[in-house]
């Protein structure tokens, strides 16, 4: 069988990987560049401590109306401002949000139509230009976005995506430094995250060779230091290891794709607004569970690195120990903590239908039924016998 595998052109990873920027910017050919990032960053001094020097060499424009989580119509204001500016490069700086709107406004403003045309589930044109040179610096260890082609955006009762390669940063630069002032319950949720990614790549249908090592290194690293930046983040080797964990999860999954956990978490966002990361974590115990007879071999794999400890394991036992990663930094672990009525189940069990996309890399096959009871244990919780 043949593997192919896709990664973003060039990227700087590691301690001091910001000092990058500028050398490689006066090679490129720009001259007006749009940086897209959030209110916190600029309001924490981070934007003026790591990119106020652009302007004494280019016109600069920060733009930061960036919504976490964020909306089409958020999108859409953000690609006709960027039209209007004539911008001929775009600097993402920020967590997953800042960095998909940022592929957005240098992609799509550059082709026809407006933002919504572009969506994966109802969309109806395809993108015909590169669009304008795009820089990702992410501030959380969470998403990938930094080597995706992806863009992920809240609609009314889901999430969709606008994905190509054009998308696909021209430059990634991840440096630690910039997640020390990551606050400790983002810290946790954008680490489970990344978790997540590396977990749900191994066990795709679609993994290889290739990503089941950069899923199992990734799944290494951040079972080895997300605790610790969630005590401190000042911890500069963790905060490191979990910039590497978060870059090389990203690849795995951009490459063999996310499956259940995100198909199920992307109505959590976009009904009740719970961040991307702890929708993640709050179903990632339940979702393994239930498809751990479907894929055993790996999964003892995966709670091997976690545990520390080589074992054969039960599909409850391997709940357990997902469950109890989730608590062990501090995010609520069932639904009813966040209050979510039991009611609205079966409304989130409608709208995860739809991830036809990511359901289909499920090892297990997940229908309506499956995903409503993986909803009501997730609901309900597994406190007994812990
Ligand atoms: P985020 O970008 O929404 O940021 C969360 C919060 O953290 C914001 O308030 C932000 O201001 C703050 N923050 C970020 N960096 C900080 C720093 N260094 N110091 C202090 N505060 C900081 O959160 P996220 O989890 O990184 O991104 C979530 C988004 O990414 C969702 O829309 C999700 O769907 C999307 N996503 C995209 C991909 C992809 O491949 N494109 C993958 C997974 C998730």
């Amino acid at each position: 069988m043949i593997s192919t595998l896709r990664f973003p052109m060039r990227s700087h990873i590691g301690l001091g990987s910001i000092e990058k920027l500028l050398p490689e910017l006066r090679n490129w050919n720009v001259s007006k560049i749009l940086i897209v990032t959030d209110r916190t960053l600029v309001k924490i001094g981070l934007v003026d401590q790591y990119l106020s020097h652009l302007n004494e060499k280019f016109a600069v424009n920060v733009y930061t109306e960036v919504e976490p989580e964020p909306s089409l119509n958020c999108a859409e204001k953000l690609v006709e401002y960027t039209r209007q500016g004539e911008f001929d490069c775009v600097i993402g700086l920020g967590g997953g949000s800042a960095l998909d709107l940022a592929k957005l406004a240098a992609v799509i403003s550059q082709n026809e139509g407006t933002v919504v045309d572009y969506l994966n589930l109802t969309g109806t044109k395809s993108l015909v230009h590169k669009g304008i040179p795009k820089i990702l610096i992410p501030t959380t260890s969470g998403t990938g976005s930094e080597v995706t082609d992806i863009a992920v955006l809240s609609l009314k009762g889901t999430k969709d995506v606008v994905t190509h390669d054009f998308l696909l940063a021209n430059l990634a630069i991840v440096d630690p430094q910039l997640t020390i002032s990551v606050p400790a319950r983002i810290t946790a949720a954008t680490g489970i995250d990344a978790l997540t990614h590396a977990v749900e790549a191994y066990l795709s249908v679609n993994a290889n060779e290739a990503t089941d090592s950069l899923a199992l290194k990734a799944v290494e690293l951040i079972s080895d230091s997300l605790k610790i930046v969630v005590e401190n983040g000042e911890d500069i080797d963790a905060r490191t290891a979990m910039s590497y964990g978060s870059y090389l999860a990203g690849l795995a999954f951009f490459n063999a794709g996310v499956a259940g956990v995100h198909a199920l978490a992307y109505p959590l966002g976009s009904q009740f607004k719970l961040p991307h990361g702890e929708s993640n974590a709050v179903l990632l115990p339940y979702v393994m569970n239930y498809i751990t007879p479907s894929c055993s071999k790996k999964m003892n794999n995966v709670c091997n690195i976690l545990t520390k400890q080589g074992a054969e394991r039960t599909s409850d036992e391997c709940l357990r120990i997902f469950y109890k990663l989730v608590e062990g930094v501090g995010l609520p672990s069932t639904l009813k903590e966040y209050g979510i009525p039991e009611s609205k189940l079966g409304m989130l069990t409608e709208d995860a239908v739809k991830q036809t996309r990511l359901l289909a890399r499920s090892p297990r096959t997940l229908k309506e039924e499956d995903i409503f009871q993986i909803y009501l244990q997730a609901f309900k919780g597994v406190k007994a016998g812990i």
